[in-house]
């Protein structure tokens, strides 16, 4: 669903296109859009596999991170689902419940604060140090490495999860 809303996105966005096609490209958009705010039922339904209330805040905070392009800060998840029931202290205390069910996971990104985003595949991030960018990597040959380390070790028999962030330059901040 992500890829097709940047793409219709990028179409939509550039200027050599006729009005019919972009007209076209909005309309499936909004379609799309639409839709991704109809999917508060799955995540009712997401949480109610996990014995969990669907309570509107934890719904509310499930689309937003489901719908992120990044991994999210605390204060942005806050700013955007936040409410006088959802406090900050709430919105944390919901997400660690959510990352010890294994829904959320946590991504350092080697700041002070926590990194949030949904655990719904294995991917990885390259984090630019200068100005912050973060662009998403698939593959990264875990089982092998888990197995070189495994051997290695004394005192560890298994590995349950892993994560990965690479650091160093995007193109802008590399010129
Ligand atoms: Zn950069
Ligand atoms: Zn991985």
């Amino acid at each position: 669903m992500r890829p097709i809303r940047i793409c219709l996105e990028y179409i939509i966005s550039i200027n050599m296109l006729s009005s019919k096609c972009k007209l076209f490209a909005f309309v499936y958009y909004l379609h799309l859009v639409y839709n991704s705010l109809d999917m508060s039922t799955d995540f009712k339904q997401l949480l109610r596999g996990y014995k969990l209330k669907a309570t509107p805040g934890r719904v509310r905070l499930l689309a937003f991170l489901s719908n992120a392009k990044k991994p999210m800060s605390i204060k942005e998840i806050s700013k955007a689902v936040g409410s006088k029931t959802l406090d900050q202290a709430t919105v944390y205390r919901t997400l660690e419940s959510f990352k010890a069910l294994g829904l959320v996971k946590q991504v350092d990104f080697q700041k002070d604060h926590a990194y949030y985003e949904m655990s719904d595949s294995d991917h990885h991030h390259l984090v630019c140090k200068n100005c912050g960018r973060v662009e998403d990597f698939h593959g990264c040959n875990s089982e092998s490495l888990i197995k070189h380390a495994l051997k290695q070790s004394k005192h560890f028999s298994s590995v349950k999860e892993h994560s990965l962030e690479l650091f160093g330059l995007c193109k802008v901040c590399n010129n």
